[in-house]
């Protein structure tokens, strides 16, 4: 069975929004999501509402997107996994902090933000795509040991030279 079904993606990490296909005959948990061109997206598309297939939305696809950080990836699989590896580290970190601050609340976005009622997560990438996150909020302070020992965890983790604590 070919791939029918199309999922589109807009990270929070990018700018980017990407389409892949699937086969939505399958259970959830077998269906394998390939990364398809705009241009396929739109054939999928088609072919669902030509077919009269049920809950095919009938209005045009919007157009995919490639942010300016992943322009020399163009439009190919490398894109995707390109996305995935920033998307992955920024939730990675946040698991990993979660294990040493309970209270830790996810928060998209950027790193300004007023009337914090949780201790929040609040990450951005920078320039050279490291990730620089702050925790901000109720009971949340961290001294310059705690944050190179946290630092030293996420290293030995993830890799060095890919997060950043501010
Ligand atoms: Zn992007």
């Amino acid at each position: 069975m070919a791939d029918n079904a199309l999922e589109i993606w807009m990270p929070d990490t990018c700018g980017c929004k990407i389409y892949s296909s699937y086969d939505d005959t399958l259970p959830i948990e077998q269906r394998v999501y390939t990364y398809v061109t705009e241009e396929t997206a739109r054939q999928i598309h088609q072919a669902r509402i030509d077919s009269g297939t049920p809950h095919t939305n009938k209005k045009p696809l919007s157009p995919a997107r490639l942010c300016p950080v992943h322009t020399q990836h163009g439009n190919t699989p490398a894109l995707k996994e390109a996305i995935k590896v920033e998307n992955d580290r920024k939730n990675n970190v946040f698991l990993l902090l979660q294990e040493q601050f309970p209270a830790l609340r996810y928060i998209e976005g950027d790193l300004e933000g007023n009337n914090l009622k949780a201790a929040v997560y609040k990450w951005l990438f920078d320039l050279d795509r490291v990730l620089v996150f702050r925790l901000e909020g109720l009971g949340i302070v961290l001294n310059q040991a705690q944050k190179n020992n946290l630092q030293r965890i996420i290293d030995n983790r993830l890799g060095e030279g890919l997060v950043r604590i501010e």
